[in-house]
């Protein structure tokens, strides 16, 4: 058995001659400077590797990930991240992005103990049971795509009321905030449509957002749940 993971710097090598054969001059550009649009706040999760599902390059997205994609204010690691994107990059785009069958989410849901991890998750359990009464009306399956939703439209509407978006949004400069969500089984991404490019759309962006989700999990019992 190998213990220098040689096989990861052949690939590695075999990646960089054919990138440069395809796009000549690809890395001395990126050198000087990255200019990407967007920010993508995924989770840590293998099989929702950020730049290759939306087909970007090296210098075209900035990522973070963390477990379940979670943005709180306390964590100075996505805070920074978040910061350097909008005031110093510049990105047009946050886009908060969370994927089907999430073992996060899924933790979080049924109070799992997996470790240190089970702290982390508390911000999806807070998530899980903000929306409790809407969740109760679902099946296990169905439960586990809902609070990965539900968690991406709070997440998402974290990251609108950061201070850094907010004095963003102050001085003028466009930052529009994204939720989507990944689906495992089929490779494609979704808009939850919480879309939110200035502070008085927080609110009325996330209602919207909410209520079309209630629609799709319980269509005849929208009505009744929308207090939730
Ligand atoms: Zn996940």
């Amino acid at each position: 058995m190998s213990t220098e993971l040689n096989e990861l710097f052949e690939r590695n090598r075999q990646w960089a001659a054919d990138t440069e054969t395809r796009e000549p001059g690809f890395f001395s550009r990126l050198l000087k400077q990255q200019t990407p649009q967007y920010l993508w706040i995924g989770c840590a999760d293998s099989r929702v590797p950020a730049n290759e599902l939306v087909d970007l390059l090296p210098g075209e997205l900035f990522v973070h990930r963390n477990i379940a994609n979670v943005i709180v204010p306390s964590d100075l690691n996505a805070l920074s991240v978040i910061q350097y994107a909008v005031d110093a990059l510049r990105v047009t785009h946050v886009i908060v992005v969370g994927h089907s069958n999430c073992g996060g989410v899924k933790a979080a849901l049924n109070n799992l103990r997996v470790g240190l991890v089970d702290i982390w998750l508390r911000h999806v359990q807070d998530v899980r049971n903000q929306h409790r009464a809407f969740l109760d009306r679902l099946t296990p399956e169905r439960q586990v795509d809902a609070l990965v939703e539900l968690n991406v439209l709070e997440q998402a509407r974290n990251v609108c009321r950061t201070t850094i978006v907010e004095d963003a949004w102050q001085r003028g400069q466009e930052v529009v905030i994204h939720g989507w969500v990944y689906g495992l089984h089929n490779g494609l991404l979704e808009d939850l449509r919480i879309t939110v490019s200035k502070p008085q759309d927080i609110e009325p962006a996330y209602e919207r957002a909410l209520a079309a989700l209630k629609q799709r999990f319980v269509p005849a019992e929208t009505a009744e749940t929308a207090a939730d």
